[in-house]
């Protein structure tokens, strides 16, 4: 009896481990195919810049490509096979590509269906641009760390380029973007006792400014100039903003924040560069300016005013305030729903179209309970035409809305920086999910 029963346990053992397994792949892959069906319904199909391109002809369905992702529910396993199941949010760590046991994984830009933009970029930085050079995301490489390398070898390789040239008349530099490549491009030029300035139309910190609260930043070490080693490989997005401040305070850099770069136009051996608040003359500009864009503006009266804002960093401050955001995306909802929790506080969400489009499932549903609890007032089919000291005024549909109003939060969407660089006249080379 005791034989039977053994064999009977080891016929279950050997039949019911399989079929639960089975059974869980088979939940984990339609889990994955959900994911990837709503980011195709919401539009967040399409990586932004560098991401993998999986050969579902190599792949064994490992998995190892998911779990080398440092981002969560960004790839997936469907029907055995890895796939991009959020696209939109992959951001090009590359780790996947490192893990794959079968080399099924090539680190692509852009899609068949939407190419990517890369600048023209020689060895040193240069552009087709004579004097004009390119680092950081927008030449195409992604991530903190690339960012402060290609900064840091760019600006070396200006001075290189300078060297003999230095006059005091005109600035030998000009670096455009404040993010991890501009800051660290600007360190080493302060090294290289290069006559330098560093714009940024936001602040310093670049991209990561925009990182949601506290998300964790996956980083490797790397080495800043005059200040030392970064050697944390996990951190959060306050802590990284905090180690960038830190870096300004100890060496005593500067950034000249809020001036954005409207126009470069090369003259005999310099260029001149026009910004939000003044000229300059320069030997030599280098783009930081990632590939994100600048926010786009209302184009109303009175934005120009203090109480508009592209971005919102600290909720908390903005208690016992009539709040207007507008926008319908994410950021937008996102804000709206953060400002809402500060006590005393009004929330109006103004958007142009008659209802929220390719928003995350979980702000829809914060959203459409703020709007039935009134702690976010919607304004559907509206937008701000003046911007007043203590009031904004509105238009919905031929009906004019005067709010009571301190602040203003604006959210709608970039400009790509692909217009200003072709002024400049930079060439590109679109990759249609080239690796
Ligand atoms: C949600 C999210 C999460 C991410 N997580 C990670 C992560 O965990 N680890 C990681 O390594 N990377 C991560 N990244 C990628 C990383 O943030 C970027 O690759 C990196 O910031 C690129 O640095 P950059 O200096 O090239 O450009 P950016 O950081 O984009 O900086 C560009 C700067 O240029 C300024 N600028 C643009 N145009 C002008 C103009 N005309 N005039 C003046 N200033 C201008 C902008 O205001 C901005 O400050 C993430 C990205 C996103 C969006």
């Amino acid at each position: 009896v005791l034989e039977t029963l053994i064999y009977i346990a080891a016929g279950l053992i050997a039949v019911g481990v399989p079929v639960l397994y089975i059974s869980l792949e088979k939940r984990k892959s339609a889990r994955a195919a959900e994911t990837l069906r709503k980011a195709i319904e919401r539009g967040l199909d399409e990586p932004v810049s560098l991401h993998p391109f999986i050969d579902p002809a190599i792949c064994i369905g490992t998995a190892a490509c998911v779990t080398a992702c440092p981002e969560v529910n960004v790839l997936g396993i469907i029907d055995n096979r890895g796939k991009l199941i959020s696209p939109a949010k992959c951001i090009g760590h590359g780790l996947c590509q490192a893990a794959c046991p079968v080399d099924a994984i090539t680190l692509v830009f852009g899609t068949e269906k939407r190419g990517v933009d890369i600048p023209f970029i020689k060895g040193n930085f240069e552009t087709n641009v004579p004097g004009v050079y390119v680092a950081g995301e927008l030449g195409g490489m992604g991530l903190i760390r690339n960012a402060v390398t290609q900064g840091k070898e760019a600006a070396h390789f200006i001075a290189d380029g300078l060297s003999g040239q230095r006059s005091g008349e005109v600035l030998d530099l000009i670096i455009i973007g404040a993010g991890p490549a501009g800051v660290a491009a600007a360190l080493q030029a302060k090294v290289e006792k290069l006559n330098f300035l560093l714009l940024d139309q936001e602040d310093l910190g670049g991209t990561i400014l925009s990182y949601p609260r506290q998300k964790l930043v996956m980083t490797q070490p790397m080495e800043l100039p005059l200040y030392g080693k970064v050697t944390a490989r996990e951190l959060r997005k306050e802590q990284l903003i905090d180690i960038f401040t830190d870096v300004f305070a100890k060496t005593g850099l500067r950034v000249q924040s809020g001036e954005k770069v409207e126009t470069v136009e090369r003259a005999e051996q310099v260029f001149h560069i026009i910004s939000t608040r003044g000229r300059y003359v320069t030997r030599r500009v280098l783009l930081a300016i990632g590939r994100r864009g600048s926010p786009r503006k209302l184009g109303v009266p009175g934005e120009k005013s203090d109480k508009v804002s592209y971005r919102l960093l600290d909720p908390e401050k903005f208690h016992d305030q009539h709040i207007l955001v507008v926008g319908g995306g994410d950021s937008a909802v996102e804000a709206a729903l953060a400002l809402a929790e500060q006590p005393q506080t009004t929330v109006h969400l103004s958007y142009r179209r008659e209802s929220l489009f390719r928003i995350k499932e979980g702000n829809e549903q914060r959203i459409t309970e703020a709007f039935k609890l009134r702690t976010v007032v919607p304004l559907f089919n509206s937008a701000v035409t003046e911007i007043q000291k203590d009031e904004v005024i509105l238009e919905q549909q031929e009906r004019k809305i005067v709010l009571p109003n301190q602040y203003i939060f604006v959210f709608a969407g970039g400009e790509l920086p692909a217009d200003f660089l072709k002024k400049i006249g930079i060439e590109f080379t679109r990759k249609f999910g080239q690796a």
